[in-house]
């Protein structure tokens, strides 16, 4: 059976917020039981695409980022929406294009960049990714950005996990 992503919720200071998840059924992750926010360099590496090519994954993109992210192609919003995204339950996801990669990875690059969902600006301090020492580490594996660039300090990482929904 295809593992697919559904609702996740977060939790800090006893607030549940909405993200994702790529596990087979709802679930609830409370921030503060993260044992793996700790500060931790990061820079995305241009040439690498590694986040983008995991297997199973789904990209939610809201009504906001299709508008960013068509006016960026200098498309309508209708045409981003027919050509590069579908419905998953009630919510908006982006299309697959070639090796069920995402429609917008070409050459192990992203045609929209700078307007990328917030979910693929949040890779890779994803709850799923900082739960405990031992996904973190398989995230290191498959992250080469971890380790360099800027230290984010883990207010800062708390942050991205907030405001990422
Ligand atoms: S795996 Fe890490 S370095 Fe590579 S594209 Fe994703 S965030 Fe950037
Ligand atoms: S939108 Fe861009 S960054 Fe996000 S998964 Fe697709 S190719 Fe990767």
């Amino acid at each position: 059976m295809d593992s697919i992503r559904l609702p996740v919720y977060i939790s800090l200071n006893n607030k549940w917020k909405f993200i994702y998840s790529h596990k087979p059924k709802d679930i609830k992750i409370n921030l503060n039981n993260l044992t793996s926010v700790k500060p931790t360099y990061f820079r995305c590496i241009e040439s690498c695409s590694a986040c983008c090519e995991r297997p199973d994954g789904f990209v939610f993109i809201s009504e906001q980022e299709v508008e960013k992210a068509a006016r960026y192609l200098e498309m309508e919003s209708d045409e981003f929406l027919l050509h590069f995204t579908r419905k998953m339950d009630d919510r908006l996801i982006l299309a697959n294009g070639e090796n069920d990669h995402c429609v917008f990875l070409e050459e192990q690059q992203c045609l929209i960049y700078e307007e990328r969902p917030a979910q693929c600006r949040a890779y890779p301090f994803w709850p799923e990714n900082l739960k405990n020492r031992h996904t973190w580490q398989r995230t290191k594996e498959e992250c080469p950005g971890i380790g360099q660039g800027p230290l984010y300090g883990k207010e800062e990482i708390l942050n991205i996990l907030d405001h990422h929904k």
